[in-house]
């Protein structure tokens, strides 16, 4: 049986851990636990989901929407939304929330699958060996001899640990959006009676509520995300004077008088992508000239969890013919 790697626990390295369980895989991460950007954080009595915020009933992916019922990792929540806050456009809104949180969907995906693991275990070089297999070197340990190497990271990463491997056309280079995001926590509640909505301000292009998630979470928390333009404009910005600026624009707009006793930024540069590699290329993903090392990642297909775990979906329909 072929001895694969899977580098990247997000939800495309997921969906392909998932598709081709019969085979031998591990999976490393460099982080401490599954699912990447779709990230719950926790300080103390708070929480966060401030990476991916929900699935929407557009994302249609059968097969994502079936391993999630049948896992039972989702939530359908209704709430009130501002489809546009600037035109007042006010929606009531049907989305799928994890149980316990965004991260709660990938790690029930994880637990699910029997595979082997190694978290905390960021890949710094691919070596090819003299068997013509490869070898991924990590800060402390070299791990030998897989016949496939699957690379499910930001675009940007793939290309730097693969380049000596694979020629990157110029003309097909994906875009993604950076996003700060920002996390924020009132002691006694607010008057807003809704749960979020798009388009609040010119530098802040959604927000949300967290507490419709997280029922026994005491303080009324949110997230915002800065528009990318903003971010992108602002990227030596501090902490301190983002947070500053950003919580005067909540509190002006939204008439808030409370003073948040937690506030925290999270930078994300590579958050959402803008422009797929497929609508540069019409290709599903990027492959090494032996057919052993292969890219691909949301930045393949879209800007969502959905469009992860199609990209996954995809490369493993692919990686089933080649008989792996
Ligand atoms: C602020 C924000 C808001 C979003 N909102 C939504 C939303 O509401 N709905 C939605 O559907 N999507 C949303 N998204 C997009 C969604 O989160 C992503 O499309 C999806 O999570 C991407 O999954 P992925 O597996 O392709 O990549 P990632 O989630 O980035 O996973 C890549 C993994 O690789 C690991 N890694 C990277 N380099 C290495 C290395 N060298 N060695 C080992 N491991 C490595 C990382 O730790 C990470 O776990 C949002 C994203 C952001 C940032």
């Amino acid at each position: 049986m072929k001895n694969i790697a899977i580098i990247g626990a997000g939800m495309t390295g997921l969906s392909l851990a998932y598709n081709l369980q019969n085979t031998n895989i591990t999976i490393f991460d460099k982080s401490w636990r599954a699912g990447g950007r779709a990230s719950t954080r926790k300080h103390d009595d708070l929480i966060f989901d401030h990476g991916a915020h929900y699935l929407s009933q557009k994302h249609k992916v059968k097969q994502l929407n079936d391993v999630l019922n049948k896992l039972n990792l989702l939530k359908e929540k209704e709430i009130i939304f501002y489809a546009d806050f600037k035109k007042n456009e006010k929606i009531k809104k049907k989305i799928f929330v994890g149980k316990n949180g965004i991260n709660s969907i990938p790690k029930g995906i994880f637990e699910n699958i029997k595979i082997n693991s190694h978290f905390n275990t960021k890949v710094l070089k691919i070596f090819k060996n003299k068997k013509n297999n490869y070898d991924l070197y990590t800060e402390n340990e070299v791990f030998k001899d897989y016949d496939i190497v699957l690379v499910c990271i930001p675009f940007f990463q793939a290309k730097e640990l693969t380049t000596d491997y694979i020629k990157f056309s110029n003309n097909h280079i994906p875009e993604y959006d950076p996003i700060y995001t920002l996390m924020l926590s009132f002691k006694e509640k607010t008057h807003l009676k809704i749960d979020g909505g798009l388009n609040l301000h010119d530098d802040i292009s959604f927000f949300m509520k967290q507490n419709f998630k997280f029922p026994k979470l005491k303080s009324e928390s949110w997230v915002l995300n800065m528009s990318s333009e903003y971010t992108k404009k602002n990227l030596d910005i501090s902490n301190v004077e983002l947070e500053n600026y950003a919580f005067s624009i909540f509190k002006k707009i939204l008439k808030v008088d409370n003073k948040p006793f937690f506030i925290k930024t999270h930078r994300w540069l590579y958050a959402q992508t803008k422009t797929t590699y497929n609508s540069l290329s019409k290709k599903n993903w990027i492959n090494s000239k032996d057919n052993k090392i292969f890219l691909t990642g949301d930045w393949v297909l879209g800007k969502s969890l959905s469009d992860a775990w199609n990209a996954g979906l995809q490369l493993s329909h692919y990686l089933k013919i080649l008989d792996i």
